[in-house]
C-alpha cells in the first residue's frame, strides 16, 4: 500500500449523527473553512450536539484563543439539518451515528440513493467492516473508513481505512480533506479495529492479567507513565468509559474462544456499575468534581477474588514486567499487522501510536522502541511469555523472520 496521490478535497461536506464524533468533526470541518452540512435522527439529539458545540468554541473564546467573529463564522458553516435529502450536494459524507451495523446499513443505503454518484461516503467506525458497509451501496469504490479519534476537533490523527473496492482516487480525495483539516492522515486496511484499536486490545488484555498476577492499578498505570506514556492504560479506560469495551465484550463473548485465558476483572466493575470517571468509580475512586485517581481497597478485594476464582497465585510484580509485557504485546500484534499489509510499514504504526494513543515520541512508537531494545531480546522475551502464558503469545512469523534475517522492522 502507498500513500495516495493528493486529490482535491471537497468544498462541501455532510456529517451524519450530531454526537461525541459527530460533532467534534463538524467543528473540524468548519475551522478548515468547509461548508458543512450536520444530519441528526431528531430534533433533540440535534439540539444537543449544537449546544455541545457552542460550549466547545465559546470555551476557547474565554481562553482567548479564538474571537467571537471566528466562533459566529465556524458555527455559520454547519447547517443542522433533520434530512439525509440534504446532503444531496455534498462531495463526502462522513457517517458518525451508532456503532451499529443495522444503522449503518439504513444509512448508506439512503445516502448511496440520495448523493450524487461522484459523491464519497465514509464511516467513522471504529471496528465494523467497510466493506460490509461499502457493499450496501452500489458505488463501493467511492465507500471508506475515516477513523478520527475522540475528541475530533482536537486529535490530529485519521486512520483512513482502505475497503478492498475503495479506489486510489477516493483515498487522494480523502486524503487531501484530512490535510486540509490539518489531520494526520495514515492508510490502514480492513481489520477488527483497524490499527491502533486492533493493537489496544493485547495491550490492555495483559495490563488485566497483570492486576490478577499481583499488580495493583496504581503500579501497572505508574510503570507505564515512568517509562513515558502520557496515562496509564487503567487511568485511560475510566476516563474512556469501561461501559463501552464491556458493551463490546458482551457483544463478541459468544464467540471469544474458551481455552483462552480471559480476565474478568473489568466485567466485575461494570456489573458493580463502576464505568469509570463518569460513575465517580472504576479502576479507581474518583472525589466529586476531581479527576484525580484515588486507589481503592474495594478494587484490590475484587482484583485478589478475580485471581483467587481462577487459582492464580498473586506475587510482587517488577514494573520492568510490566513494560515488557504491554509493550511487548504491542510489539507482537503490530508484526501481524505488517505482515498482513493492514499498515504499509513500521513507521506508519509508530505515528499513530504517538499521536493517537499518547506513546511516548522519545521512544519513537512501540515498533522503532522494540528495534532499539534489539528485537532478538524482544523475540526471547516473547517467546518466554509464550512459554509461560501460552498460546496468546505465540511470536508473530515476521518478528522470528527478521531476527532469523538479523533486520528491523525499518528495513522492510
Ligand atoms: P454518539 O452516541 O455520541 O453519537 C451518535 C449520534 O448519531 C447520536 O447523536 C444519534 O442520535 C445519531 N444517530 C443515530 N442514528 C442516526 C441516523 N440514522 N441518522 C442521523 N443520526 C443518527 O456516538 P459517537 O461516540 O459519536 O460514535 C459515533 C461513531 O463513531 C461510532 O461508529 C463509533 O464507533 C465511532 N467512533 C467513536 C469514537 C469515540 O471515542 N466515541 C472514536 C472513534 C470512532
Amino acid at each position: 500500500m502507498r500513500t495516495p496521490a493528493p486529490g482535491e478535497a471537497p468544498a462541501r461536506v455532510g456529517v451524519v449523527g450530531a454526537g461525541t464524533m459527530g460533532g467534534g468533526i463538524a467543528m473540524s470541518l468548519a475551522n478548515a473553512g468547509l461548508e458543512v452540512v450536520l444530519v441528526e435522527r431528531d430534533a433533540q439529539a440535534l439540539e444537543r450536539g449544537w449546544k455541545t458545540m457552542q460550549h466547545n468554541y465559546a470555551a476557547s473564546v474565554a481562553k482567548g484563543r479564538l474571537s467571537e467573529e471566528a466562533m459566529r463564522e465556524r458555527l455559520g458553516r454547519i447547517r443542522p439539518s433533520l434530512s439525509l435529502e440534504d446532503l444531496g450536494d455534498a462531495g463526502l459524507v462522513i457517517e458518525a451515528a451508532f456503532e451499529d451495523m443495522a444503522v449503518k446499513r439504513d444509512i448508506f443505503t439512503k445516502l448511496d440513493a440520495i448523493c450524487a454518484p461522484h459523491a464519497i461516503l465514509a464511516s467513522n467506525t471504529s471496528r465494523l467492516d467497510i466493506d460490509e458497509i461499502a457493499g450496501f451501496t452500489a458505488r463501493p469504490a467511492r465507500v471508506l473508513g475515516m477513523h478520527f479519534f475522540s475528541p475530533a476537533n482536537v486529535m490530529r490523527l485519521l486512520e483512513v481505512v482502505r475497503g478492498k473496492a475503495t479506489s486510489p482516487e477516493t483515498l487522494g480525495v480523502a486524503f487531501a480533506l484530512a490535510r486540509r483539516m490539518g489531520k494526520l492522515p495514515v492508510l490502514v486496511g480492513v481489520c477488527d479495529g483497524f490499527v491502533g484499536n486492533r493493537m489496544v486490545s493485547p495491550y490492555t488484555r495483559e495490563a488485566h492479567f497483570l492486576l490478577e498476577e499481583g499488580a495493583s492499578p496504581r503500579q501497572v498505570d505508574g510503570a507505564l507513565e515512568r517509562f513515558g506514556l502520557a496515562m496509564g492504560p487503567l487511568r485511560m479506560a475510566d476516563m474512556a468509559g469501561l461501559d463501552i469495551s464491556w458493551a463490546f465484550r458482551k457483544r463478541t463473548a459468544p464467540t471469544r474462544p474458551r481455552h483462552l485465558r480471559y480476565s474478568r476483572v473489568a466485567d466485575r466493575l461494570c456489573e458493580q456499575g463502576r464505568f469509570g470517571q463518569k460513575t465517580g468509580a472504576g479502576f479507581y475512586r474518583y472525589e466529586a468534581g476531581s479527576r484525580a485517581p484515588v486507589p481503592d481497597p474495594e478494587v484490590d478485594a475484587l482484583i485478589e477474588a478475580c485471581a483467587r476464582e481462577d487459582g492464580i497465585e498473586r506475587q510482587a510484580i517488577s514494573d520492568e514486567t510490566i513494560v515488557a509485557r504491554t509493550m511487548y504485546a504491542l510489539v507482537n500484534e503490530g508484526a501481524r499487522i505488517l505482515e498482513e499489509g493492514i499498515a504499509s510499514c513500521a513507521s506508519d504504526i509508530d505515528v499513530i501510536y504517538v499521536h493517537g494513543y499518547g506513546f511516548p515520541a522519545f521512544r519513537g512508537g512501540p515498533l522503532f522502541y522494540a528495534c532499539e531494545v534489539g528485537l532478538p531480546e524482544v523475540l526471547a522475551s516473547i517467546r518466554q511469555f509464550h512459554a509461560r502464558h501460552g498460546e496468546l503469545w505465540e511470536p508473530a512469523p515476521l518478528l522470528e523472520r527478521l531476527v532469523r534475517e538479523g533486520k528491523t522492522f525499518y528495513d522492510l
